[in-house]
């Protein structure tokens, strides 16, 4: 298969220069692992302290991965993306609260980007993180089946009824919902739920996607015995998949506290069975929806190669590519420019509410993580051949 994603000139048509100057110094910064350390715990401390910070991180890391503070303030960077075919997930990306008033928030804003779906075109999905509508801890419980308290009960209640009032409102509507996935440790009571609801509402087609991190050894198996069951019920699977974004605090609990680690062994078996997921769905695609988020090429190549070999159009509406905004415009760009479908999450929130975001972004591109070297390369490359022409 040609080589599609070195097209400089697609990825960053919609970059002035000023724009490619300013991407160019941000992942030059983030390159440096320990300024990120750095940067991290004075960027903590200053927020918690009340300093005013806010303009610097909304000038640097902030404009570049996050859409903007509220769902409104996206919609231009959503309508400019779609000139060029790529779809956009509003993504409210509020993380680590832990009142109801904030999970009902929550609630609230993502029937609303439900609602921004249903009326555009360029945004083909909705989007929530389970963590967002209940407590990590009550997760936990829950997956671990330990007796919870006639209180906890009904705060569980609470999270399932925020679930169903969400997915049952994407069905109504009829606009796909990412569900994404979090810590292990939190994720059986999250897959039971999803489960659920992908039995009441993926009858007809995939409407409830659950999130698969091929990083985890056990999921293939997870996949197949789901596989399983939603035969024998007659639902459609959805699933998003990703390699995983907790790797090191999984790693970290799992010795702390003396259990094997759920993460596959090295980076390579990562891959391996990350495309592995890939084949089974495509393989069984009569019955299911991929969404394949990654910013990885070989992974990219492997999802359209089977296309190509299975005779599955490039712009089938049951496959989408999917990046990060601010993060591998050469891939979502050419992807779309080859009638592919490829939507790119946009971050939206306050700025003090995303910095857990923003500082997994900063953690993953630094250059010991790999993708900024990617990012750079392709940066210099297309600011090299801007400078050729003139
Ligand atoms: C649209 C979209 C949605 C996403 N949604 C979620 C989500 O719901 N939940 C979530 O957790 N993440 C999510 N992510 C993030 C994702 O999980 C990855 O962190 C990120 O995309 C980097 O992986 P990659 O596939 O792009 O490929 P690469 O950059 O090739 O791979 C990096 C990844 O490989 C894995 N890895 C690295 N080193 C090792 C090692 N030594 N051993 C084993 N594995 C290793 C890690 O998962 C690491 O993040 C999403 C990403 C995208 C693009």
């Amino acid at each position: 298969m040609e080589n599609i994603f070195n097209n400089t000139q697609i990825a960053f048509a919609l970059k002035s220069d000023t724009e490619l100057d300013r991407a160019y110094f941000l992942f030059k910064m983030i390159d440096n692992e320990p300024l990120v350390r750095i940067g991290t715990a004075v960027t903590n401390f200053a927020i918690n302290a009340n300093l005013p910070i806010e303009g610097l991180i909304r000038a640097t890391v902030f404009d570049h991965f996050c859409g903007g503070v509220n769902e409104n303030d996206c919609l231009s960077v959503v309508d400019k993306m779609y000139t060029k075919g790529v779809s956009s997930v509003l993504d409210y990306s509020v993380e680590g609260k832990e009142e109801e008033s904030q999970f009902d928030a929550a609630l609230a804003m993502t029937l609303k980007t439900i609602e921004f779906a249903k009326e555009r075109q360029a945004i083909p999905f909705a989007v929530f993180k389970p963590t967002g509508l209940g407590r990590l801890d009550l997760y936990e419980k829950v997956g671990a089946k330990v007796t919870l308290t006639a209180l906890e009960q009904e705060e569980w209640a609470r999270v399932v009824d925020r679930f169903d009032l969400i997915c049952k409102t994407a069905h109504y509507k009829d606009v796909a919902l990412l569900i994404d996935a979090e810590e292990s440790w939190m994720q059986d009571a999250a897959d039971d739920l999803v489960e659920h609801m992908m039995g009441k509402y993926n009858k007809d087609k995939a409407i409830v996607f659950n999130t698969l991190q091929m990083y985890r050894w056990d999921r293939l198996d997870y996949l197949k015995q789901l596989h399983e069951r939603a035969q024998e019920k007659g639902f459609y699977i959805g699933m998003k998949i990703v390699r995983g974004a907790y790797m090191e605090k999984e790693n970290a609990r799992a010795e702390e506290k003396g259990y094997p680690s759920p993460i596959c062994a090295s980076k390579e078996a990562t891959d391996t069975n990350y495309d592995a997921a890939i084949l089974y769905m495509v393989n069984h695609i009569e019955t299911m929806a991929i969404f394949a988020g990654t910013h990885n090429e070989s992974s990219s190549y492997t999802l359209m190669r089977l296309l190509q070999d299975k005779g599955i159009k490039t712009n089938d509406e049951r496959i989408w590519f999917g990046q990060l905004y601010g993060m591998s415009d050469n891939i979502s760009y050419n992807l779309a420019a080859h009638r592919y479908n490829v939507a790119k999450y946009l971050p939206f929130g306050p700025v003090k509410d995303v910095m857990p975001y923003l500082i997994r972004r900063a953690e993953e591109n630094t250059s010991v993580a790999g993708q900024t070297s990617r990012e750079l390369s392709m940066i210099k490359a297309e600011r090299t051949r801007r400078k050729s022409l003139q």
